[in-house]
């Protein structure tokens, strides 16, 4: 039967408790355990999916298609762990389900409340997904920070989880701030005896602390903490700001944590190590060779979280090539209002992500055109992939203001444009085309170049499609369609034959890219944009 471990987070919201997760997980299976994750979200959506990234940062989509939180991308990387649509347990799934079953008379004579029925539904969600995988160990992490009204079903199922299958069985990890006042030269322990305190306060004690802080603590400061929140000396860590995600496990490892859990949850396992890790990943993060610059062109690109897995990927490209990746974000509407050649002169590799609505586009245009004609490595994804479809339509095969239906519906040439099934869809929650679906590589091309394999498979989250009817024109015109849905006669990837590297492709590869494991396209291009460099 798996073990649980529930990390919770107080004082502040973005204290890293996904990467503070994710990196449990990787310690553990440093020790040989096999680990599931899951996300709670307390709010009332579904899912992500319907929400502005300015809300919520990227929606991260699995394989099986479920539209989730971002941090499930982080256990993702992290880990060996394959999340899918039960990893995501929001307040509204949970709220779906049991009102579902309500109306068909499961309940039949009972008052449906929020406790037993709406924490039994999280319960059941969590075991399902533990016994599901089959693992070891399963991380729950509870979203939004302890004292919120909108996250006590979640904090008080895990309280009856724990109260169920004792102390052996459940963990509860409590990620809290210690802030450093510079005026006074101290560390304050107040806010995380509050936090703490609120946590008791509704019967959960934590197991422990780890405590986000910019300065090293001082062991008197852990015994304070320790003695005030009742948990023990030895469990109070210090989650010290790093640089680079990726140190977070090294950083916990160093202080022993892992032995700490496998103690309070009586797993006994040899111990391991992050060598590989840390000789792969930490080293060339901190000491690469050389050094490339590459720009996001998008419209969120105010908000580091809305184009998370993108600039990770990156990330991991810049590993896989030992290389640093600088990331310049630039505003497609500057670009819009500037020209391209002002933000894109200097640049080494131009990326345009993911997105939708018709604000920017023109700017995303001319950051194509700009990378066309200057030989400049290019990488599109999804509708950086539709707008490289409507560049070269109007700039090379002459059609002119050629544009997807997405933006103008009674365009001329919609070179982008729905797929039947997609125009009769009337609601907007998890109707795209979402999740794996199977590519088919072609001979002699980058993509295949890249891969190493003919057949792949990529996560997919989009409405729209390259409209086969122009195929011909465009190939006629240089464009080689590289990869392709053979089943629905899809175009998935294009490329240009006679650019250096330029690749554009209907799915999300930044979806599968791992800090030691690079996405294959994301590999090749920085490798691409290195020799742009070298070039120079
Ligand atoms: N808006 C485009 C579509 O729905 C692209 C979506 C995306 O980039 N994820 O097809």
């Amino acid at each position: 039967m798996s073990k649980f471990i529930f990390v919770t987070g107080g004082v502040v919201s973005s204290l890293g408790k996904g990467i503070a997760a994710a990196s449990i997980g990787k310690m553990l299976e440093a020790r040989g355990l096999s680990t599931a994750s899951i996300k709670c979200d307390p709010y009332l959506n579904v899912d992500p999916g319907t929400m502005s990234p300015f809300q919520h940062g990227e929606v991260y989509v699995t394989d099986d298609g479920a539209e989730t939180d971002l941090d499930l991308g982080h256990y993702e990387r992290f880990t060996n762990t394959k999340v899918g649509k039960d990893s995501n347990i929001t307040t509204g799934k949970v709220y779906y389900s049991v009102i579902t079953k309500e109306r068909r008379g499961d309940y039949l004579g009972k008052t449906v409340q929020i406790i037993p029925h709406i924490t039994n539904e999280i319960k059941d969600g969590i075991k399902k997904v533990a016994k599901d995988q089959d693992v070891d160990v399963t991380i729950v992490e509870i979203g939004g920070t302890v004292g919120d009204i909108e996250s006590l079903p979640f904090l008080e199922a895990i309280r009856q989880m724990k109260w169920e299958m004792g102390a052996n069985y459940c963990l509860n990890v409590h990620v809290t701030l210690l802030p450093y006042i510079r005026s006074a030269g101290e560390h304050k322990t107040k806010p995380t005896q509050h936090s703490v305190g609120r946590l008791r306060e509704i019967g959960i004690t934590p197991d422990i602390l780890l405590c986000r802080t910019e300065k090293h603590m001082t062991k008197e400061q852990k015994e304070k903490i320790a003695l005030f929140c009742s948990v023990d000396r030895e469990a109070v860590f210090e989650a010290i700001d790093v640089k680079y995600i990726y140190e977070v496990p090294v950083a916990f490892k160093k202080q022993n944590l892992d032995n700490l859990i496998l103690r309070k949850l009586n797993i006994k396992r040899p111990d391991g190590d992050l060598k590989r890790w840390e000789d792969f990943v930490i080293k060339r993060l901190k000491n690469p060779a050389k050094e490339v610059s590459i720009s996001v062109v998008g419209k969120y690109i105010t908000l580091p979280d809305a184009y998370k897995s993108i600039y990770e990927a990156l990330v991991h490209g810049g590993i896989a090539n030992n290389t640093r990746v600088i990331i310049n974000k630039i505003d497609s509407e500057d670009i819009e209002k500037f020209g391209a050649k002002k933000y894109l002169k200097d640049t080494n590799g131009i990326l345009i992500p993911g997105g939708f609505g018709t604000r920017g586009i023109e700017g995303k245009i001319k950051a194509v055109q700009f990378a066309r004609e200057n030989n400049i490595p290019f990488l599109g994804i999804c509708l950086g992939m539709q707008i490289a479809t409507i560049e070269f339509a109007r700039n090379i095969c002459g059609l002119k203001n050629a544009n997807s239906t997405e933006f103008e519906k009674s365009t001329k040439y919609p070179v982008i444009n729905l797929l039947e099934e997609q125009k009769k869809v009337k609601n907007m929650g998890a109707t795209m085309r979402l999740g794996a679906y199977p590519c088919k590589l072609q001979k002699k091309t980058k993509s295949l170049q890249a891969y190493k394999k003919e057949n792949i498979s990529e996560r997919h989250r989009h409405r729209y499609e390259f409209n086969n009817e122009y195929r011909k024109i465009f190939e006629k015109k240089g464009v080689v369609f590289s990869g392709l849905n053979i089943k629905k006669n899809l175009v998935e990837i294009l490329e240009l034959k006679n650019h250096p590297w330029f690749v554009a492709c209907q799915f999300h590869p930044e979806f599968k890219s791992k800090p030691d494991r690079a996405h294959p396209l994301f590999q090749q291009f920085i490798a691409a944009s290195l020799a742009a460099v070298a070039d120079k």
